[in-house]
């Protein structure tokens, strides 16, 4: 999010911007650690029109910023063993529909047809939709850092925000471990940190950071070049292409709150044999590689854009666990809102932080 806001603002022509990344190298939060996964499927109307104006950027992205990102359109396939979800997901499927995305709608035979190397005997149905598919992420977080230094953004990674001066309701100045940085302008673009630095300026933004972990495979040679991102929904159990291999990960429904980034080698093993279950394959595979990253979980499962009350501050967090693929749009979308102080591209107003003391909820149901 902040390497996109700030190539979009540069590209505005804002000048005197700084990204600051507290780590040494950029993408070493969510964004560099996420399953790479882009898709037009979710169930409500926002988060779908964010990945119809946020994916056309992506399949343009070398065009535009000389960045090649790898974007496999593979599509997603999501498998579906509940009788709730079928109905849930029917009327996405009418939804997405109604906003332009065919998804296509799979009853239980097809699922099993499409995926003749998985066991999927009590799915009741499924959805497909052939341009999601898998992007690279350190290329787009790089692609737009280059792009960005190139307009005279400057960077500086090691450099930890600590503290916001704020006087009269007003910003002032951002406080890091390389100095204090005069500004009136700060965008809040922490994700899963994103409610420190919000405490930091006296905001309560509720953003939850939630661990999610995923392993690679060996390569495994049966496993078909345009093998779709798979999903058994109930379990939040993923399947994709990693190489020549799988990525496979699966979410901790009992994971508590916390920034603990180290694999849990005890739910790995939980999720190694939900997947050995689902693709009997994985008896002869072997664990290439294993991280961790943190979600940023809203109450809404939504993202936060927009003003809050200290003047010159604004968020952009809080993507919930499919915040990669909105990226783009979303940077945009903030350098409209502080340039011109509206959303253009798509109108997220209603994404505001004020939402949730208003009871102004949006449940996003398609969270895997
Ligand atoms: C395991 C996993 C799988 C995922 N899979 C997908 C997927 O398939 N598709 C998808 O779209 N999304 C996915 N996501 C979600 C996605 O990664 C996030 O929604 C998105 O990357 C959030 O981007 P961000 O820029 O808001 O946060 P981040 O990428 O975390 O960026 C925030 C940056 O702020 C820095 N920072 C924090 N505090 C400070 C400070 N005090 N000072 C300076 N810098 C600071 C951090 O180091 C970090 O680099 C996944 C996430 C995880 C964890």
């Amino acid at each position: 999010m902040g390497a996109s806001a700030a190539y979009h603002l540069a590209q505005r022509g804002m000048r005197n911007i700084i990204l600051l990344e507290k780590e040494d190298f950029f993408g070493q939060g969510a964004t560099g650690r996420c399953a790479g996964g882009v898709r037009y499927q979710f169930a409500t109307e926002i988060n779908i029109k964010l990945s119809l104006a946020s994916l056309p950027i992506l399949e343009h992205f070398e065009e535009e910023i000389g960045q090649e990102i790898n974007y496999r359109q593979c599509g997603y396939l999501f498998a579906l063993t509940h009788e709730a979800d079928v109905i849930k997901f029917k009327k996405n499927v009418e939804l997405q529909h109604k906003l332009g995305v065919q998804t296509e709608w799979l009853n239980g035979d097809e699922v099993r047809r499409r995926l003749p190397l998985m066991k999927f005997q009590d799915a009741l149905g499924g959805t497909f939709h052939q341009k999601d598919g898998l992007v690279d992420p350190n290329s787009v977080v790089m692609g737009y850092i280059n792009a960005a230094q190139k307009m005279g953004v400057r960077t500086f990674t090691t450099a930890e925000v600590i503290g916001v001066g704020i006087r009269g309701g007003q910003v002032e100045e951002v406080q890091t471990t390389m100095g204090a940085i005069k500004t009136r302008m700060i965008l809040n673009a922490a994700g899963p940190w994103a409610g420190q630095i919000g405490k930091m300026a006296g905001i309560n933004i509720p953003i939850i950071p939630l661990r999610r972990q995923m392993f690679t495979t060996n390569p495994l040679t049966e496993i078909p070049i345009d093998f779709p991102f798979v999903i058994d929904f109930d379990r939040s159990l993923y399947f994709h292409r990693e190489g020549d291999g799988l990525l496979i990960g699966m979410s901790n429904q009992n994971e508590k709150p916390g920034f603990d980034q180290r694999v849990d080698d005890d739910f790995e093993m939980i999720n190694f044999e939900a997947a050995l279950e689902r693709m009997p394959l994985m008896e002869k595979a072997q664990r290439a590689s294993h991280w961790a990253g943190l979600y940023e979980v809203t109450p809404d499962a939504h993202p936060i854009y927009g003003a809050t009350d200290i003047k010159g501050f604004t968020i952009c967090a809080g993507f919930s666990g499919h915040g990669f693929m909105h990226g783009p749009i979303s940077g945009k979308l903030m350098s409209e809102y502080i340039l011109d102080g509206k959303f253009s591209s798509v109108d997220v107003s209603m994404l505001d932080l004020k939402r949730f003391e208003e009871d102004r909820l949006i449940q996003e149901y398609n969270v895997v």
